[in-house]
């Protein structure tokens, strides 16, 4: 066992998209760092194995979609010939591309980046066994780190049901990257985001898919008349959307996993070739020896955190997923850069940086489904649970040139202006590239936007974004595309 001393003034554990913005942010703002992480890249759940591999296969299910859509106008492709290993193959290299420029962006900014498992053994002191090859074995090396301050960035991981059996046939969203198999029956345990982007590639890819949710309603958390346009657009993937339902066992047999259901409408046991499990995230707090540093975790393994991100050790911050919902990259890196902000004003003494706060009015949230669905702020259901009066103004897809031309008008972009002050409190949008949309919105929320804001902004012209606009537009009745406003 080799043992040795490093010191830093930031230590940050995890390098993820939390961990490394922070740790980057720090370096810029000219202090010592170290990033702790046990896997072999950088980049978190976020670019190994979340956000950017997703995406890399939902882009290749969308042409293909989309592809099989151009017969009904006239242009007919034969039917795809799929070789997994070669879209193994892409998906690998997109993720090795991103990596390994965070890499070389560590290097050039002289972060210094020890792999192996981290564990506080003192509100000082952090001990990392080290870990070599693609996984997170052991190498029997252990380091120390002595540090000023602390970001803790670990993330979070993937719940599984305490009754699955182990079998390569279920799987958590790791395990779906992976590619493995090629099911032609498919059970999505949970109806959240993960588990129908998911289920989009599978499906696209040829399995007949099976959802099953304990809530009364698919993607929990956007608006109803959102999702319902998804779900539309997307009925025939499935052959059961179970709601209300409780999987409460499984069984692996020859033929595939059985699973037997519990709820109102809930069928008799049936047959999965894959299962996936996408029934939610818990946070590594309790894993990081955090009692050592002084660090209070939760009994669901989440750390508190102020707006400047500082856990209850005032010299150890946290980040991310581990800190709470949202657990969204974008929200990660936002957390590192106000957490690195704090730390380096205290430690240079520069009193306008040590004042850095999270103060972000919003963060918004996306499916990269087909057709997607984003939205930000208030949602409808918010607003009305919460007593606020809002004003919406709503833009249908069927009335936007870029849309018909697309073939792909089913979608409509919603705004919500609250009565009082007739600012913009949230927005959502179904449609193709909505993801790409919802930052429109997000802006004008943040700067205080009004609707004549919104809709005297000149869009371009034919596009989606221009749907916007209109939204605002509608707002006043003055939207020239639509039909007249009715006379009161
Ligand atoms: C399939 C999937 C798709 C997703 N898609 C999106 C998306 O489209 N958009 C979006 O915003 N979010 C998405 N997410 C969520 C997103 O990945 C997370 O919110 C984000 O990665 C959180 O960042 P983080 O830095 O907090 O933690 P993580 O990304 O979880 O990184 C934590 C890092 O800490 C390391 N670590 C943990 N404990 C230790 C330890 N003791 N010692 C050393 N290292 C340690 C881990 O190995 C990991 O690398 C997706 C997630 C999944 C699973």
């Amino acid at each position: 066992m080799s043992e040795s001393n490093l010191t830093c003034d930031v230590l940050v554990l995890g390098g993820g998209p939390g961990g490394y913005s922070a740790a980057f942010r720090a370096a810029d703002l000219g202090l010592s760092v170290v990033v702790v992480e046990r896997y072999a890249t950088l980049g978190g759940v976020c670019l190994n194995v979340g956000c950017i591999p997703s995406k890399a296969l939902l882009h290749v299910a969308s042409v293909m979609d989309e592809a099989r859509h151009l017969a009904a106008i006239g242009v007919d492709f034969d039917a795809p010939k799929i070789d997994r290993d070669k879209l193994r193959a892409h998906k690998d290299k997109v993720i090795a591309k991103l990596t390994g420029g965070l890499a070389a962006m560590a290097k050039m900014r002289k972060v210094a980046l020890l792999r192996g498992v981290g564990t506080f053994t003192g509100p000082n002191q952090l001990k990392v066994e080290e870990t070599a090859g693609p996984g997170q074995a052991k190498t029997g090396g252990v380091k120390t780190v002595q540090l000023k301050r602390a970001i803790i960035a670990a993330g979070s991981q993937a719940v599984r049901l305490p009754f699955m059996p182990q079998d390569p046939r279920i799987v958590d969203s790791t395990g779906a990257l992976a590619l493995a198999h090629a099911p032609r029956r498919m059970l999505i345990l949970g109806g959240g985001i993960i588990g129908l982007e998911m289920g989009t590639v599978y499906s696209t890819l040829g399995a007949r898919l099976d959802v099953v949710e304990m809530l009364d309603g698919l993607m929990p958390g956007a608006d109803r008349d959102l999702v319902r346009v998804w779900q539309k657009v997307n009925a025939p993937r499935f052959d059961r959307i179970m709601l209300k339902t409780k999987t409460v066992a499984a069984r692996a047999t020859d033929a595939g996993i059985e699973v037997t259901f519990e709820g109102d409408g809930a069928p008799p046991p049936q047959t999965y070739d894959l299962v996936l499990q996408a029934v939610g995230r818990s946070p590594n707090g309790a894993r990081i020896g955090a009692q050592a540093a002084g660090v209070a975790v939760n009994e669901r393994g989440f750390i508190a955190v102020d707006a400047q991100m500082r856990t209850s050790a005032p010299h150890i911050f946290a980040i991310g997923d581990i800190v709470g919902q949202p657990m969204l990259a974008h929200k990660a890196v936002h957390e590192g850069h106000v957490a690195a902000e704090v730390i380096a004003g205290e430690l240079k003494g520069d009193e306008k940086l040590a004042r850095a706060a999270f103060d972000a009015r919003v963060i918004p949230a996306v499916a990269y489904t087909d057709p997607e669905v984003a939205w930000v702020g208030l949602t409808e259901d918010q607003a009305k649970a919460q007593g606020i009066a809002v004003k919406k103004g709503l833009f249908p897809w069927a009335a936007s040139g870029r849309a018909i031309a697309n073939g792909r008008d089913e979608g409509f972009t919603k705004l919500l202006f609250e009565q009082a002050s007739g600012r913009i409190v949230g927005g959502g949008i179904v449609g193709t590239h909505a993801g790409d949309l919802i930052g429109e919105v997000a802006l004008a929320i943040e700067m205080g936007a009004d609707a004549l804001d919104i809709g005297h902004t000149i869009h371009p012209h034919p596009t989606l974004g221009e749907s916007i606009g209109l939204a605002a537009e509608a707002v006043h009745g003055a939207c020239t595309d639509l039909p007249p406003a009715r006379k009161r």
